[in-house]
């Protein structure tokens, strides 16, 4: 089955099951999937996805943002790997301890095990995980604290894989950032820490919440349509 909204084409699938209400999923490599209870018609059906649309799409897009046209990453020689909005070209070398650092362009690994891409991968992530973890505490606390000095206390930042969203704050103070964001330009790092920052003043995304974005980062939509771009 498939439905148009705008210029796109969307697939689905309807799966029928015993249950009392429909359900619209969206998967992360795409698929969506209706559940259905079993004697609903097809037209209800259309109807309903017609209706979420937009929230499709949405989830479509988000997750198209993580699966770019490119392959996954393969960890091998000459492979591209982003590090603050620039792309560096993976060297592994051998060697007789684990390193990974960053030279002129060129993203070095040196292992033990150099053929093992499984090593190389997990050398990565750890070093992507501890450069997260410091570099946006760095631009949390050299950069946008202080202009939200309300609180008067730092969120404590957590650094995590998400699925669905950059970053949150919860109602304890933690601030979450998505791991992936360490692939972005600083810029759009920070215009995810202030959007969530904004969090403690204001909870919503009322029309008082957006003047406070404006008035710190007047660039935020651009900052966020370059984030939405950097990470394809
Ligand atoms: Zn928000």
């Amino acid at each position: 089955m498939n439905f148009k909204y705008g210029k796109r084409q969307i697939d689905y699938e309807i799966i029928y099951i015993d249950r009392k209400s429909m359900e619209i999923s969206v998967h992360p490599d795409k698929k969506v999937v209706v559940k259905a209870p079993i004697n609903t018609n097809e037209e209800t059906i259309k109807s309903r996805i017609q209706k979420r649309a937009a929230w499709i799409l949405k989830q479509i897009k988000y997750f198209e943002q993580f699966n770019p046209r490119t392959p996954t990453k393969q960890y091998i020689n000459g492979e591209s790997h982003l590090y603050l909005g620039k792309s560096y070209r993976l060297k592994i070398l051998p060697g007789k301890s684990r390193n990974v650092k960053l030279k002129t362009g060129l993203f070095l690994v040196q292992t033990t095990d150099k053929e093992n891409r499984e090593t190389v991968k997990s050398l990565m992530t750890a070093w992507y995980r501890e450069k997260s973890y410091f570099q946006f505490t760095e631009l949390l606390n050299n950069r946008w604290v202080v202009k939200f000095s309300k609180e008067n206390e730092k969120p404590k930042i957590v650094v995590k894989k998400m699925k669905t969203r950059w970053g949150s704050l919860s109602d304890k103070g933690i601030l979450t950032l998505n791991s992936e964001l360490i692939k972005a330009p600083k810029e759009c790092i920070d215009y995810v820490i202030v959007h969530e920052l904004c969090h403690l003043i204001y909870k919503d995304h009322g029309s008082k919440f957006f003047k406070l974005l404006e008035s710190i980062l007047p660039e935020w939509e651009k900052l966020k349509h370059k984030l939405e771009m950097a990470l394809i």
